[in-house]
């Protein structure tokens, strides 16, 4: 049972591989294995943000004629990248089965030259190493979607749009990752530091980030920065990671017949009374903060004294402390609700009856942060925008973002182009119209913080 908030959390990272993966020599490994120690005594207090990364400026990336030719190839691969979205939203992608969309986006990364691999969770990385090894930017989209095993996922094509759930969330990221990828394949531009793409695991639902958490943990000690790509729309920037806590909390007890045993403690009676004692807990409207009892299963028959009886429950804040109280609040109005049907079944006479049992259990954990407003990262995206006449705000939410955000690691969620709508929902669709903005806005942000070859 854990009892955390996101700092705390950070200490369950360490480092893996201080460096990136493939053929890295032997110097490099016996140098890493001299830090190692060093590093990881230092990985419990947040690293600091890589003020000191200059990027280059936007106006003077895109003379770079190598530069030039990267954005004029995303204007060429429209239809083939729309292709490729459809191949991959075709293939069936629940969290925790995303082995088939991931093979097929592992063989795109390697037709685009990255060297490839899948870890342990799943997440398909494709490197493209940079003049500078040990230094890494890192552009993710995740595989999953919220459809469960058996949905039809077959993509309906009218005109220029399509309908098929996971189109856009997130087959518009996938597809914005293996167009780059490929543009910047075609054109042979080489940049200072190493792009590693990842297709990664687990971001919806009860998934809990697992990707990104591993793909953290593996490559802590040489990122500069992370962009998540989730959805089509260009006009946010990510800045700002929504904490989120689930927590299911399962009431046991005997059990009995409705008649018989009236008066014994009842779980569903215990869990209903912790409950609307829970539901007058206060919240600010700033750090906004919410919950939602969104599940409640119990009982087997109406005239059957239930021997179980769960709930589940969404805590959300703008602010750790407010998800601490908010937890705390809910263990304690429960704790009461228990202590309040004890008491009734005692004044009842069932005064041997057992105690029943309260058991808290975490469904998910997604640790708050905030990209600063001074962050290389920000500036470099503002640049991109600002070049390509795009207008965004900065904004809140919960995506893979959230991992290194927790940790001190600039990050942003972006889309990946294109207009979309239904996100979820069996009618998902995605119009391909304006992509080529995303994925040029993609570029030049991590063109501009990678740095590249005169
Ligand atoms: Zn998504």
């Amino acid at each position: 049972m854990r009892k955390a908030g996101g700092r705390r959390n950070a200490a369950r990272f360490f480092l893996s591989a201080p460096y990136l993966s493939g053929f890295v020599p032997l110097v490099h490994l016996l140098f890493a294995s001299c830090i190692l120690g060093v590093m990881a005594l230092s990985l419990r207090v947040p690293r600091p943000v890589a003020a000191d990364t200059p990027i280059t400026p936007v106006p003077s990336l895109v003379q770079n004629k190598r530069v030039a030719q990267v954005l004029a190839a995303i204007d060429q691969f429209g239809s083939w990248t729309t292709e490729q979205q459809i191949l991959l939203c075709e293939i069936p992608a629940p969290t925790f089965q995303e082995s088939a969309r991931g093979e097929a986006i592992r063989k795109l990364f390697a037709s685009a030259g990255l060297r490839t691999r899948t870890d342990s969770a799943g997440n398909v990385i494709g490197e493209r190493p940079g003049l500078s090894r040990k230094d890494a930017i890192l552009i993710s989209a995740h595989l999953d979607t919220v459809f469960p095993p058996g949905t039809p996922i077959k993509v309906h094509r009218d005109g220029r749009r399509l309908t098929g759930p996971g189109i856009s969330d997130n087959g518009a990221g996938l597809a914005a990752l293996v167009c780059l990828a490929r543009a910047l394949h075609i054109t042979k531009i080489r940049t200072q530091f190493s792009l590693l793409f990842a297709a990664n695991s687990c971001e919806e639902g009860e998934g809990n980030l697992r990707g990104m958490r591993k793909l953290i943990e593996t490559f802590r000690g040489s990122l500069r920065s992370v962009v998540a790509v989730d959805g089509a729309a260009t006009d946010h920037i990510t800045t700002m990671a929504l904490a989120s806590r689930r927590l299911e909390v399962a009431l046991t007890g005997a059990g009995g017949h409705s008649w018989a045993d009236f008066g014994m403690p009842n779980p569903v009676h215990a869990l209903t009374r912790g409950i609307s004692k829970f539901l007058v807990t206060r919240v600010p409207d700033s750090p906004r903060t919410t919950f939602n009892v969104g599940v409640i299963q119990a009982g087997t028959s109406v005239n059957t004294i239930c021997g179980r009886a769960v709930a589940k429950v969404d805590l959300r804040s703008e602010s750790e402390a407010e998800l601490d109280r908010l937890e705390a609040a809910l263990r304690k109005s429960i704790e009461a609700g228990v202590g309040e049907e004890m008491a009734a079944a005692a004044e009842a006479g069932h005064t041997s009856d057992p105690q029943i049992e309260i058991a808290f259990r975490s469904l998910g954990e997604r640790p708050g942060g905030e990209l600063p407003a001074g962050a290389p990262l920000l500036e470099a995206i503002r640049q991109a925008d600002r070049h390509l006449n795009n207008q965004s705000r900065l904004e809140r939410s919960s995506t893979d973002a959230n991992i290194p955000l927790s940790l001190g690691i600039p990050a942003i969620a972006v889309g990946g182009g294109g207009r979309s709508g239904g996100a979820h929902s069996l009618c998902e669709w995605y119009d391909p119209t304006g992509r080529e903005l995303g994925v040029k806005r993609i570029l030049l942000t991590i063109l501009s913080l990678a740095g590249v070859e005169p």
